[in-house]
């Protein structure tokens, strides 16, 4: 096949994914009719609109088709039935701020030799495993790769977008060592409008700007510098996000127009000018990144073995002596309080919350070794309903509102014509949220995730690859 044809398939596949009802299957002119299934008695919690309970919904293809009560909806002739009685059906979630690709899974190492094409794949699909039908990596993507794999819709694994890589004053960046040095180095204003300009060529879902001194240890990009990379994000046409912790540099990056935030707000409360600026900007989003599973979950004694630990999710995917190791690592830690950034980051999220700003998903999963792909996004949403989120409104920041972010307009809610991506869920996440991991099936773009395959590939390099410390 030659080159361009080679492009043209791919750029079929992506219409066919991404372009709501651009080419069911009708559309195809194929002789086979679309698969035609209808998933009745289970609750469904839509994200947009109040539960369903004893539901049907049709999934045609990829697609959902009719939503309703039960003896409500059409059912076409010659349909599949599966029968989810007692079942909670939610939206696939998606994951607006990851780092995809470092994280070796199998022994929880980082390294930049881990960032290849089937490691990545292998994040996509526990993303996938885990219910999640799109993930952001947020500032790390190395070289060409990720572009082109977002370009792609793989099988049993999540949708990969990418802002490439992010814009740091050298050294303040990614605090991981694995990847400190993978941003653009910024030190003038200058270097700040060539780096964007080189990114534009890549069509990044944002600009991604680090404004962060990291506790004072380190040189971070001033106003003058986040300035002229906003200023020439805007110019190109794309939108910029910021890792930002102080008030003062959150205000700044405001006024120089960037659309979201990453991290929240954490050297002090959230004052009235912020609140009047981001009244001001109603497109202003943030994702709070409350810790996920590095943070005590609500319900945690200090110093007592953490609630994830006895997760039975956990074990599915990840080899027990990994987990006994971080639990010990986690006992050695002396308690010496919370870190400076954890005393205000509930307190704010929960006061920009009272004041309608947008708040999404975003785990920060492998921002570090001990926020794990897949599972820490489930810990992270305990963590919005501690930030006084009930839990509808957390499923809605996991799924409608993190699509609308990402302009993932064919994911997020349980809606006629929407992709077929949703979680079958044996308990209700509206009781309790961490309901949400307790998942008897997963179904994107209209296929089964085929979980027990995956488990059982995990747990054989498990077994295999984590040996003792
Ligand atoms: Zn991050």
């Amino acid at each position: 096949m030659s080159g361009a044809g080679r492009i043209s398939a791919r750029v079929i596949v992506v219409a066919c994914g991404l372009a709501a009802a651009a080419c069911g299957p009708r559309g195809e002119g194929q002789a086979t009719a679309a698969r035609v299934t209808v998933f009745e008695g289970a609750r469904v919690i839509t994200a947009d609109g109040p539960p369903i309970e004893n539901a049907a919904f049709v999934v045609e293809g990829d697609r959902f088709g009719r939503v309703g009560r039960r003896g409500e909806v059409e059912i076409p002739a010659g349909a599949a039935r599966v029968d989810l009685t007692g079942k909670t059906v939610m939206p696939a979630m998606i994951d607006v701020h990851s780092h995809l690709g470092f994280l070796d899974m199998a022994d929880m190492s980082m390294s930049k030799d881990h960032f290849t094409k089937a490691n990545l794949i292998d994040h996509l699909e526990r993303y996938a495993y885990h219910g999640f039908a799109a993930v952001c990596s947020f500032g790390t993507d190395m070289g060409d790769l990720p572009f082109q794999m977002r370009e792609e819709v793989i099988q049993n694994a999540a949708l990969y977008r990418t802002v490439g890589r992010g814009l740091a004053y050298p050294g303040s960046g990614p605090a991981d060592p694995s990847r400190n040095d993978v941003p653009y180095a910024v030190t003038t204003e200058a270097e700040a409008r060539t780096a964007v300009r080189d990114l534009a060529l890549h069509k990044p879902d944002f600009v991604k700007i680090w404004v962060d001194d990291r506790n004072g240890t380190k040189q971070k990009l001033t106003p003058p510098l986040f300035r002229a990379a906003a200023d020439e994000a805007r110019t190109l046409g794309f939108r910029s996000v910021a890792h930002v912790f102080d008030l003062a540099d959150a205000k700044e990056l405001l006024r120089a127009g960037v659309e979201g935030f990453t991290h929240m707000v954490r050297d002090q409360p959230v004052d009235e000018e912020f609140l009047r600026l981001l009244k001001e900007r109603p497109d202003v989003w943030f994702t709070p990144n409350l810790g996920g599973m590095n943070r005590s979950l609500p319900g945690d004694a200090a110093g007592a073995r953490p609630r994830w630990a006895d997760d039975p999710m956990l074990y599915e995917t990840i080899a027990p002596a990994v987990i006994e190791r971080r639990l010990a690592q986690l006992a050695r830690t002396p308690a010496g309080g919370p870190s400076p950034g954890r005393v205000w980051d509930l307190q704010n999220t929960r006061t920009l919350k009272a004041a309608g700003v947008r708040l999404v998903l975003g785990s920060d999963a492998a921002g570090d070794s001990n926020r794990w792909i897949g599972v820490t996004a489930h810990m992270e949403l305990e963590n919005f309903v501690a930030a006084g989120f009930t839990p509808a409104e957390a499923i809605v920041a996991a799924t409608r509102a993190a699509a609308e972010v990402l302009r993932l307009n064919q994911l997020g809610t349980v809606a006629p014509g929407k992709s077929a991506d949703f979680l079958v869920l044996d308990a209700n996440p509206l009781d309790d949220i961490a309901n949400t991991r307790r998942i008897a099936s997963v179904y994107l773009r209209g296929q089964q995730v085929d979980r027990a395959a995956l488990r059982t590939r995990w747990q054989a390099q498990a077994t295999r690859r984590s040996g003792p410390e």
